[in-house]
């Protein structure tokens, strides 16, 4: 007997996520333990033309699991780690879609290995990580949820349920897809023909690349394709150590050349290390600088910090947060090689913090980690909610993006900060109203970001993806075309348009 609960008290928690969106509401939830259990539902709904919103822990930021109608399909009881297997290098799992990130990362920790994919907020399930292709601060060394994820089995609308392998199914080469299901039926689809803005990071809209491998085009598809209900993830060895530190700067300029020299030499490292790799040799961990994480905090950030940090040195116009990995063997030398990029680009280096043991690292976390703590204090002061964009753009366009955020905003008597993954040219504005006619004037203000970003050959949402939320900018990046050739693929894999109404496509492109 499948647990269900319609209780409006029960149910509650189930109708809002972190982006706070009001007024969500569905009739009941129901929480599926099996694959079987979830075709159930789905076929069923189906028949019906009853909406399904997939609901992980409800840690996203765009309103992708908030429900207008229908039912809520809850992936909670779906938290099973079914394997954990030991390889020589690294491992792999199978987890159940409503495994909790932080508890998978708990089990793996004695076990010496490491998911890398970490999207801040640990309490998010595996399964939503996916169908929002999370990513998160060490994404810049190790690239989004989509490079760890080897095998999925989704339930599609229709109760077919379908498994697919990483290197198994592609897109020809004009982009047609086709699925052989278990009873016979085929599923045949066309790619939508944009081409995807080339930046280091992208959630927006679903994924296509000519002759891809078709597991991707789940992985960020909001739970608009289907329902992942479980995946088989690839673990890599868990670093020996970990160097990381917080730096000011008392010039912009310093800062940023600071990030392009750090963000070259790690790349160029990691070339190297996949290229001695490629021949079949191994390097261990290497003494080059490789930083697993780059982090902004712009000059705004850091005065809101002061309130509780008062060793935030008076002359910071901004700081940069940075993680790299290390040995007990490189340790001593990969600071060396810190301290020396630091001094070249003139940091305040006497000034700034860094931290080789589990405690103090812990401390910088907690200053990060302070930040949207603060900002969300003024939300309630303010009762406003946070007008924050995503965007990110290609590399030689980041300074210009970065002055343009803040020449506008510096413009106007709006508070805001600046924030987030600078080593993925993906930083967060977030503009703090202080009543309505200043949230319009944020609303106008991020919609003119938007336009610049793609522009410049960006992306409009980098890593929390469209939702409910974005839908609009979506409309900047890709053409009227392009919506409805990504809303004709919808329908080749849920043809009444049940799963994740709303997410993505506006309601006159599905009907
Ligand atoms: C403080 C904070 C910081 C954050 N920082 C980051 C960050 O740095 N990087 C980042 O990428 N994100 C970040 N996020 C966003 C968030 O953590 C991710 O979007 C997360 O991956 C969503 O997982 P979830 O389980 O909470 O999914 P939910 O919020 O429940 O759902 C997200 C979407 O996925 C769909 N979905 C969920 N599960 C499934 C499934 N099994 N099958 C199909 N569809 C499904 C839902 O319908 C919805 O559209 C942050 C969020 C918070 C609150």
């Amino acid at each position: 007997m499948m647990l269900t609960k319609s209780d409006p008290d029960e149910i509650q928690s189930f109708l809002s996520d972190a982006s706070y969106l009001p007024g969500g509401y569905a009739s009941r939830v129901v929480f599926p333990e099996s694959a079987a259990q979830v075709a159930e539902i789905l076929a069923k709904a189906t028949h019906e033309g009853t909406l399904v919103t997939v609901s992980g822990a409800g840690t996203g930021t765009v309103a992708g699991r908030v429900p207008f109608g229908g039912y809520v399909l809850a992936t909670d009881k779906l938290n099973q780690i079914k394997s954990l297997v030991k390889e020589e290098v690294g491992g792999k799992a199978v987890v159940g879609a409503g495994v909790r990130l932080a508890d998978f990362q708990r089990l793996l920790e004695p076990e010496g290995l490491l998911y890398p994919p970490d999207p801040t907020e640990r309490s998010c399930f595996l399964g939503g990580n996916i169908a929002t292709n999370a990513s998160g601060a060490r994404t810049f060394k190790y690239g989004p949820t989509r490079n760890y994820v080897e095998r999925l089995t989704i339930a599609l609308a229709t109760g077919e349920v379908i498994d697919l392998r990483r290197g198994e199914l592609y897109a020809d080469a004009d982009g047609r897809i086709r699925i052989t299901l278990e009873s016979g039926r085929t599923i045949e689809a066309r790619l939508p023909s944009y081409r995807m803005p080339q930046v280091r990071k992208h959630a927006s809209g679903y994924y296509v690349a000519p002759g891809m491998d078709v597991l991707d085009l789940f992985i960020g598809s909001e739970g608009t394709l289907g329902v992942i209900v479980e995946a088989e993830v690839k673990l890599l060895p868990k670093p020996e150590g970990l160097l990381s530190g917080v730096v000011f700067f008392a010039s912009n300029e310093s800062l940023l050349a600071f990030v392009a020299e750090a963000r070259s030499v790690s790349i160029k490292t990691r070339q190297f290390e996949h290229s001695v790799e490629a021949e079949g040799g191994n390097l261990g961990q290497s003494s080059s600088i490789n930083a697993r994480a780059l982090e902004y905090f712009d000059k705004e950030s850091l005065s809101f910090l002061k309130q509780k940090y008062e060793a935030v040195p008076a002359g910071s116009v901004g700081a940069v947060f940075f993680e790299q990995e290390t040995t007990t063997g490189t340790e001593d030398l990969l600071m060396t090689e810190w301290l020396g990029l630091l001094e070249r680009h003139r940091a305040l280096a006497d000034e700034s913090w860094f931290a080789t043991t589990e405690k103090d690292q812990e401390n910088l976390r907690e200053f990060r980690h302070q930040l949207p703590v603060l900002m969300n204090e003024w939300f309630a002061r303010y009762k406003q909610r946070k007008v924050s964009t995503d965007m990110a753009v290609p590399d030689e366009e980041f300074a210009g993006m970065l002055s343009f955020y803040d020449d506008t905003l510096r413009a106007t008597d709006l508070k805001y900060t600046i924030f987030g993954h600078i080593g993925d040219n993906h930083v967060h504005v977030n503009i703090l109203p202080r009543d309505d006619t200043e949230a319009a004037r944020a609303r106008e203000i991020y919609m003119q970001f938007v336009r610049r970003a793609v522009k410049v050959g960006g992306t409009i949402s980098a890593e929390h993806g469209i939702g409910k939320l974005k839908r609009e900018y979506l409309r900047e990046l890709y053409d009227e075309e392009s919506l409805r050739e990504m809303a004709a693929l919808k329908r080749a894999f849920d043809p009444v348009g049940i799963l994740g109404r709303g997410n993505i496509f506006s309601e006159e492109l599905l009907s």
